[in-house]
């Protein structure tokens, strides 16, 4: 047994306590709890809250009474002051919050400097800004209708209680990327983090409960280890929207049972992006971009380009620059600063991307590097698989591994075909010595982002989502606080 986690980033929790859920703006021991493990090690690294139905029930029932009897849905002067608050207490906080999504997430450092924690931190930020200058009001202006003169205007409102779930791999992002925006709109949460990664999770839960004048019940966190609170939380009368951020799998559940109470369902699920390489494009550097992203976060992030479609003729130039430059990825301890790539989450996870590997062999692609299974922790090499048929498993199923598939192809048409050869449609990338090329090319890929020759568009002001079985709505910008906003429409005679 490793070391257990002691106290919570600015909790005064005791040593050896296990982290509380948040229910009723109270913080709340588990009836029972579950291990949390380092990836890295596989060593346990705390105790988690293993919250019941009847947990689930209670925090479901708080934030339906904060919502109906508190002035938090129309009181947004106060909504901006508990962002403010919220990002103050996170910044404040960030490196105790740091280590520990490290140890829980195996995120190497170079990984919370970026999505793994610092930039959710400014999705707070930037929900509070926003809300700041927000109109809740659209003046439709007057018409003449059935011989009268009437006004017309529409307002928009907290969509109500909603039931937030989130996947493993950027817990801090997932959560804030929810909370952020449902708390701007007006909205109270019940917050869900996933099972292999709840420390982060929970301790958000207890800056909130105990830095911040965020009203009782307004924010609810759960962790469980199994689907059993997901599943109340997705079925539950008093539950308006169901926001979740998982599998495609798990996304076609969630959506099955939200539809028996007709609930708003957001979806952001998985992926399976290309990145197209044009015959103009500089190979060097596709190779380095392609080589570094698979291995970001151990491949682990929807959004990955996981497909890397190149022209036919350069097929083996270019395999050969990128096993180079995967042969340069650092793997190890994510404490590590040099290190930039981590371990996967669970011995389950790295046999799923194994299976994947072993049968994209089996099928005829060539297995250029990687591969291997690298102990103690959920290590897996930086792999390439050349030759890829793009209609085999491995082309069309997200691995979320560090796994990058080579395709061929013969001309920018067929390029396009390909990329939109998917189930998928999250993300992708397009590379070319022309812009206007690459540009043109983009267009014609049906996904909800794409970077051009690098270019990056993850920010807390641009929507971020999915076509096809990606998921449904947007998260992040203008557009992921509206998808927590109602429209009511009202008309007023004026003459
Ligand atoms: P998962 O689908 O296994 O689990 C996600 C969450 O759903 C967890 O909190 C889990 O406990 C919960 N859950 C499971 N069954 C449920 C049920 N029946 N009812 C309600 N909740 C249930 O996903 P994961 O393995 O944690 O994460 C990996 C997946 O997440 C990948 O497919 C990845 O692409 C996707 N993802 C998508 C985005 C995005 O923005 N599109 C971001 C990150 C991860």
């Amino acid at each position: 047994m490793g070391s257990q986690r002691h106290g919570g980033p600015g909790t005064g929790r005791p040593d050896g306590e296990a982290p509380r859920l948040l229910i009723g703006g109270r913080l709340v021991a588990g009836e029972r709890t579950y291990p949390s493990v380092d990836p890295a090690t596989g060593r346990v690294l705390g105790q988690a809250p293993d919250a019941t139905p009847a947990q689930a029930e209670a925090a479901v029932a708080a934030a339906r009474r904060a919502f109906d009897t508190t002035e938090w849905p129309a009181d947004a002067a106060l909504r901006v002051r508990c962002l403010e608050q919220l990002h103050e207490v996170l910044t404040e906080h960030k490196e105790e919050l740091r280590e520990l999504t490290i140890a829980d997430t195996g995120a190497p450092r170079v990984v919370t400097h970026g999505a793994g924690l610092d930039e959710p931190l400014g999705i707070v930020r930037y929900y509070a800004d926003l809300l700041r200058g927000y109109s809740f009001t659209e003046e439709l202006g007057e018409i003449e209708a059935r011989g009268r003169r009437h006004r017309r205007w529409v307002e928009k409102e907290a969509a109500g209680v909603v039931a937030a779930i989130t996947a493993y791999n950027y817990p801090n992002q997932l959560a804030l990327a929810k909370l952020a925006p449902a708390l701007a709109a007006g909205c109270t949460v019940v917050l869900k983090g996933a099972p292999d990664t709840p420390l982060v999770t929970l301790a958000l839960a207890e800056l909130i409960a105990e830095h911040t004048d965020i009203p009782a019940g307004v924010v609810n966190v759960l962790t469980s280890a199994g689907p059993a609170v997901g599943e109340v939380m997705t079925t539950h009368p008093d539950v308006d929207v169901v926001t979740f951020t998982g599998s495609t799998a798990t996304g076609r559940k969630i959506m099955t049972a939200a539809s028996g109470t007709v609930k708003r369902v957001f979806l952001e699920l998985g992926g399976k992006s290309a990145m197209v390489v044009l015959d103009d494009a500089d190979f060097d550097l596709v190779a380095m971009a392609a080589a570094f992203t698979i291995c970001s976060h151990a491949g682990q992030g929807c959004a990955i380009t996981s497909r890397l479609l190149v022209p036919r003729a350069h097929h083996d130039a270019i395999v050969e620059r990128v096993a180079a430059q995967l042969a340069g990825v650092r793997y190890g301890d994510p404490t590590d600063p040099g290190t930039y790539m981590g371990p996967l989450i669970s011995e389950r996870q790295r046999e799923k991307v194994d299976g994947m590997v072993r049968r994209a062999v089996d099928a005829g692609a060539k297995l250029v590097a990687g591969g291997e299974k690298v102990d103690p922790g959920f290590f897996y090499t930086p792999t390439l698989l050349s030759g890829v048929d793009p209609d085999s498993e491995i082309a069309q199923e997200e691995v979320f591994g560090p796994v990058l598939a080579v395709i061929p192809y013969d001309d920018d048409d067929d390029a396009v075909r390909i990329a939109n050869n998917s189930a998928y449609g999250l993300s992708g990338a397009v590379h070319s010595a022309s812009e206007e090329r690459a540009i043109a090319v983009a267009r014609r890929i049906r996904t909800g982002t794409l970077s051009i020759n690098g270019g990056n568009y993850f920010a807390p002001d641009v929507p971020f989502g999915g076509f096809k079985q990606s998921g449904i709505g947007r998260e992040m910008g203008v557009a992921g606080l509206e998808e927590f906003l109602e429209r009511k429409a009202f008309a007023t005679v004026v003459s």
